[in-house]
């Protein structure tokens, strides 16, 4: 093989549901991009901490993108940054605060890449305010086997353009991408709005869709499901939280599950931890919120996910259509009511965009739900009545997150599948680009 290095490494998903010896190569050198024979089954790996098993798989050799990290260009009149594909969003927001600027959209994991943002379309705090990545991307370089590196944008190639946003990787390996920033609020406040169920976080989450930051954190336990609380980040004047008070980026999450050797996420522990919660954050109120704690939550949350124990997580996450978001929680709570599963998050998000290919975007309320793998007949069962309840809902699965989802079930649950299909399968000459995600949903 023509000089470059390959490493034989065992690879896992985020949710620890899928694991693969696979080919990795490391390139350090645009030329190395062109290294890997034409014929080489491959997929492009930014952070590889997706839940899903996206960046790697079986019978693919893994280009992971690690040392394209470089930020190239900074025009700080205009609020653009161009930076390399494997740069981390978290070092990206660090280094952009720092200056007075930000990405308005940024997904929990600090660790995810710029390329995998771009190829998820990844959302943030508030997607009905700041839309997907790619509301923020001007233009981007694709490196395709064959032909080199080519720059891509709307005007020169529209359909290219949208297809790489949550093409999974399927178009070809981004390398660069030139990307548009917004003026941070000079500092946040965090109000804190309790909330009885999820018909009324739904009013909450339309009522604050242009706050910075907004989601809601629910108990999903039967007898108090949806009870919880909208977190509204708001632009304050005060100026007394300033963002280069950023911690460094030791306290990022890890890119892998950290994880105790026994599962935490049992019913007593489910049950402590949500009475925690609520004690702490489901009382009226406001504080100072940092904005670099506001984009990153999650790095305090090692515990969290290390108390999903050696079998992992899953995590579900459904975007239902305003008009039957009341019935589809009323299913939802009557569901759990009966089937009591084991859920250690439930979080809601409001959306207001357009769906567009495999992207999570819509018009509607998203709940996200986490749970211990669905190791017992319960768990799985529950997650099978959660996804019939979405789609009787036409809820709009993330792709990018659930593991449990099957080729047939995706085709049932998005309308325009085989379309988005057809047009991804287009860019991806000889089928050469795959993944365990494109195994499973036969993508
Ligand atoms: C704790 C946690 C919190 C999260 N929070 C959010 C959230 O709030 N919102 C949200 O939308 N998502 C969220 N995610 C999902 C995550 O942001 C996405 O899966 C993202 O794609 C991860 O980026 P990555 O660089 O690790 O990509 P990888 O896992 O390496 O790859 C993901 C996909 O991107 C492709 N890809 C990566 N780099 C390139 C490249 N250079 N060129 C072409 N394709 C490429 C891969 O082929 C693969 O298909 C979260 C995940 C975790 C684990």
């Amino acid at each position: 093989m023509r000089g470059y290095a390959i490493a034989d490494v065992e690879l896992g998903s985020f949710d620890r549901q899928f694991r693969a010896r696979c080919r990795v190569q490391r390139p350090d050198r645009y030329r190395l991009l062109d290294a890997l024979p034409p014929d080489a089954p491959s997929i492009a790996r930014g952070g590889g901490v997706s839940y899903v098993g996206a960046s790697f798989g079986n019978d693919a050799v893994c280009q992971d993108l690690g040392a394209f990290d470089r930020l190239l260009a900074f025009d700080a009149v205009r609020g653009l940054l161009t930076v390399e594909a494997g740069a981390r969003i978290g070092d990206v927001q660090r280094f952009l605060l720092a200056r007075g600027w930000y990405l308005p959209v940024a997904p929990g994991h600090p660790r995810a890449s710029i390329g995998g943002c771009i190829a998820a379309d990844v959302h943030g705090k508030n997607p009905a305010r700041d839309g997907t990545f790619r509301a923020w991307v001007d233009s981007f370089d694709l490196h395709c086997a064959g032909t080199g590196v080519a720059r891509v944008d709307p005007a020169r190639d529209r359909d290219l353009f949208d297809a790489t946003f949550a093409g999974f990787g399927l178009t070809g390996t981004i390398t660069r991408a030139t990307l548009r920033l917004a003026r941070p609020p000079s500092a946040l406040v965090l109000r804190r709005v309790p909330v009885a169920n999820l018909a009324e976080a739904a009013r909450v989450l339309r009522e604050a869709a242009n706050a910075p930051v907004l989601y809601g954190w629910h108990d999903a336990r039967a007898g108090r499901f949806g009870r919880g609380v909208i977190r509204v980040g708001l632009a304050s004047d005060d100026g007394d939280t300033p963002h280069s008070e950023s911690p460094d980026a030791t306290h990022d999450l890890p890119a892998t599950l950290p994880v105790l050797p026994f599962a935490l996420w049992n019913r007593v522990g489910i049950a402590a931890a949500n009475t925690w919660l609520e004690a702490r954050w489901c009382r009226p109120g406001q504080t100072p919120l940092p904005l670099a704690q506001a984009l990153f939550p999650l790095n305090r949350a090692h515990l969290y996910f290390a108390g999903f124990g050696p079998a992992g997580m899953t995590e579900a996450q459904w975007l239902v259509p305003h008009p039957r978001f009341e019935a589809f929680a009323n299913a939802l709570a009557e569901c759990v009511a009966r089937m009591r599963p084991r859920i250690a998050l439930l979080a809601s998000k409001l959306f207001a965009g357009t769906a567009d290919g495999f992207s999570f975007d819509g018009r509607g309320i998203a709940l996200a739900i986490q749970l211990p793998a669905p190791t017992s007949a319960t768990q799985r069962a529950f997650l099978d009545a959660l996804t019939e309840i979405a789609i009787a809902h036409d809820g709009r699965p993330n792709l990018i997150k659930q593991s449990s989802l099957d080729a047939t079930t995706v085709r049932r649950a998005l309308a325009g599948f085989e379309s988005a299909r057809t047009r991804l399968a287009g860019h991806n000459r000889g089928g050469l680009r795959t993944s365990e995600l494109v195994r499973r949903l036969a993508l």
